[in-house]
Order: structure tokens, then sequence, then C-alpha cells
């Protein structure tokens, strides 16, 4: 990833929200410019939309300020994304996908969203950020940058990311700091331990937990031959050393069974 362009009728929104944390220290490796679709408009006041040519209510961004937009936006490596509900969802498989490509465009619309003309003639595809409907793209193509930027080489450590939830088809385990007590709770004894071995095999087991019992539709594509081949009997011991864990891994492994048997 070397660049980002963002195109939307609110730049200030992007580059507003760019300002901070790990996408800020990102600012300086990726180049992120935010145009105003305005300035490609129409006659004096800029025209960027018109009504839609369908009976019913809804504005539309006008076909051909987009397209001229894009025109003057657009090299040979771009590969133009448009934010829409009807888009293919975002997920970190596709956030990576991305972050490999040299440029991206990324367009934002507001009211119905763009003419199907030029989302034909020039956008490569659609994403979606979830199945709900927000009032404009920009937010949608926030989203979409942090999660692009967050699986771009040199922007975080790469074993940071390496457990983060959905990266390894899981939710992620809970975190703790210190100090060790917190309003009577202690943080698990397993972390305590300073046994790396058993830290690491827990926390699969919690991340397994966390999964069958938030996401189960992630767990139904997650390979059992991981948990078999490598795991199977490190969490036959620890079940036997521990009741809590004992009872999520019984839960987990009649999910495992449920899915042999279906
Ligand atoms: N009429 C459209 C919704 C338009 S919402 C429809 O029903 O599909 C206005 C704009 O906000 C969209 O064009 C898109 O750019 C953005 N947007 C809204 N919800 C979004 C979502 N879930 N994901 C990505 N972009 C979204």
């Amino acid at each position: 990833m070397e660049k980002i362009t963002v195109l939307s009728l609110f730049p200030q929104m992007i580059t507003d929200a760019l300002s901070y944390g790990i996408v800020k220290r990102a600012k300086g490796i990726i180049s992120i410019n935010s145009h105003n679709l305005r300035d490609w408009g129409e006659g004096t006041y800029q025209k960027v939309d018109d009504l839609s040519v369908a009976p019913g209510p809804g504005m539309l961004l006008k076909a051909n300020v987009v397209a001229n937009a894009l025109k003057d936006l657009i090299d040979d490596e771009a590969h133009v994304i448009h934010m829409s509900p009807r888009g293919t969802p975002l997920t970190s498989q596709k956030a990576l996908e991305l972050s490999q490509k040299k440029h991206l465009v990324i367009v934002a619309s507001r009211y119905e969203g763009l003419d199907q003309r030029v989302i034909d003639n020039y956008i490569d595809e659609e994403i979606s950020i979830g199945d709900y409907v927000l009032s404009g793209g920009e937010l949608a193509s926030l989203v979409l940058i942090d999660s692009v930027l967050r699986m771009t080489g040199d922007i975080l450590r790469p074993d940071a990311v390496e457990d983060e939830s959905f990266q390894k088809g899981l939710l992620e385990y809970p975190h703790y700091t210190k100090p060790l007590e917190f309003e009577n709770k202690m943080i698990p004894e397993y972390l305590k331990s300073g046994n790396h071995k058993l830290i690491n095999e827990t926390r699969f087991i919690e991340q397994l937990y966390i999964t069958w019992l938030r996401r189960p539709d992630l767990l139904r594509d997650y390979p059992l031959c991981k948990v078999e081949t490598t795991h199977k009997n490190p969490l036959t011991k620890i079940k036997k050393q521990n009741d809590l864990l004992k009872k999520r891994l019984l839960a987990f492994e009649k999910v495992i069974q449920e899915k042999r048997d279906g």
C-alpha cells in the first residue's frame, strides 16, 4: 500500500478522523489524500446531485460529476471502491487483501448513492461495513481505511496483529493489566504461572470459548484439525486441572461433535 485517495462531499471528516493514534502515524508512510467532490461540481453553484429519474424520493450524485472526478484521481495502479450497503461485507480477510493493493481510491457517496452507470464503468468493487444504513460513506470509508492500515506492514508490530480477533478465525482472548487485584477480582491463575506454554494453551481455549459463545458462525469455518493435532493433549491436561476451563472445553467439544455428526 502506497497511497489512499478518498472522494467525498465532506473531505474534512476524513482528514480530521485520520489525525489520531496509529492511523496518524501511518500517514508518515502512506500518502492519504481526501478530495471534495464539489470541486468537480457543475455551474456557479458547483452542483453535484440530481433527482432520481424513477418516481419516488431520493437524490443521487450526478454520474458525470463523479466520473470527471475519478478520471482525474485514478492512475494505472488504482483499485476503485465505492462504499455501499449493497457491497461485499468488510472482513479481516478483505482488509488484508486490500492492503496489498498499491493505490486505493475510495468513493464515499451520500443521498441514495451513485448512478449505476458510474458504478459499472468506474468502480472495481463495492464494500459494505455492515447490515445497516448510514447517512453517508465517510464513516464507512474511515472504517475501511483504519482496518486496511492495521494490515499494512510497518504500521503495527506483526505480533500485535497475529492474535487479534478474526485474524486466525477466532475472537481474541481476554487481556489484563496491573494491578493483579482489582475490585476483589484477581487476574486468572494461569497468567500468574509465568508458564508460556500453559498461557498460550489457556488463551487458545478462551478464544474457542468466546467464539463459541458469541460467534458460533465463525467456529463453523474453523479448521478442526488445528484443535485436534496441536492442542488435543494439552487441552486434556488443562481440563483435569481447572474446573472452569473444563466446563468451557466440554462446551466446545460438544460443538465439534455436532459438527462431525452433522
Ligand atoms: N440507498 C442506499 C443507501 C444510501 S446511504 C441503499 O439502500 O443501499 C448513503 C451512502 O452512505 C451510501 O451510498 C454509502 O456510500 C454510505 N453507506 C451507508 N451505509 C453503508 C454501509 N453499511 N456500508 C458502506 N457504506 C454505507
